[in-house]
């Protein structure tokens, strides 16, 4: 199944892919949440009623539709792993990590499919980076290794923007800072849940800049897998469902070129990972 939030003049409503086009869910089957992250908190179970659900019809959204969000608008949380493909962190002069790097976002950073990336005064050094995002279905503390990846509620494709010159020029280094302003976390257009990503750690994962390609890797180079992940997570604090885990980018960003390709105001991204989808946004200065 893949989920997707529409804005519509009802407010933002969980809708199904089928055939073509996005079904509100809500609407095929009233016993069914209208938001995404309810139907994550259901399990395999709430898929399986989304998937039976749609057929029967509901208020269908065209797949070009102006309103689509972020897939879950407003999670309870952001975590974000860095430095997690081996590549990557010798590109950006790091040592590979021991251990996960954590930082967060703040749901003010995401934005959905076609909305732009707003450059902010305060940075002039704003860099792009492809990723895999986890979507948590049932949430969950001390989550065994074994047992994560029945937390996972789904998969989408991510942009971790990054300003460089706050998440590592500013005293102590401030990561959260610098990933957190406003539109920097892209994330959709579609959840894939579990049954249709049979494998999340050999998805092709690419990156283009106005139609250039910048990043081209697979996730078969993370260094911590998604089921470490979630459990390492877990021992630190609950999931819950809709929580959304960037898990980090591979080889190819901005920084790392000579010399450095930052964003500007009229430039395309566009990240595309295998069986997830597309997900493209404008880049515009405030
Ligand atoms: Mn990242």
């Amino acid at each position: 199944m893949r989920l997707a939030t529409i804005l519509t003049d009802q407010g933002p409503r969980a809708c199904g892919e089928f055939e073509g086009h996005y079904v509100d869910i809500n609407h095929a089957d009233p016993r069914l949440p209208s938001t995404v992250r309810e139907i994550l908190a259901l399990g395999p179970e709430g898929v399986r009623a989304v998937a039976e659900a749609l057929p029967r019809g509901g208020r269908k959204h065209a797949p070009t539709h102006p309103g689509i969000l972020a897939p879950v608008p407003h999670p309870a949380k952001i975590v974000c792993l860095g430095l997690n493909y081996r590549d990557h962190a010798a590109e950006s002069g790091m040592d590979v990590p021991s251990e996960p790097i954590l930082f967060s976002k703040y749901a003010t950073a995401l934005i959905g499919p076609g909305a732009p990336i707003v450059l902010p005064e305060a940075s002039r050094e704003v860099d792009y980076e492809a990723e895999l995002v986890v979507v948590v279905g049932r949430g969950g503390r001390d989550i065994p290794a074994d047992r994560a990846m029945d937390h996972v509620g789904g998969y989408a494709v991510g942009n971790d923007v990054s300003a460089r010159d706050w998440q590592l020029g500013k005293p102590g280094k401030q990561w959260m800072a610098g990933k957190t302003f406003d539109t920097f976390a892209p994330v959709g257009p579609v959840v894939v849940t579990p049954d249709e990503v049979p494998d999340p750690h050999n998805l092709p994962i690419r990156l283009k800049l106005n139609g250039q390609v910048m990043q081209d890797s697979n996730t078969d180079q993370l260094i911590f897998r998604v089921d470490y992940v979630i459990a390492y997570l877990s021992r630190i604090f609950t999931l819950e469902p809709g929580d959304l885990i960037f898990t980090g980018t591979p080889p190819g960003v901005g920084m790392a070129r000579k010399p450095p390709a930052w964003l500007k105001d009229g430039d395309s991204v566009e990240v595309s990972i295998e069986g997830l989808g597309t997900l493209t946004n404008p880049v515009v200065r405030r």
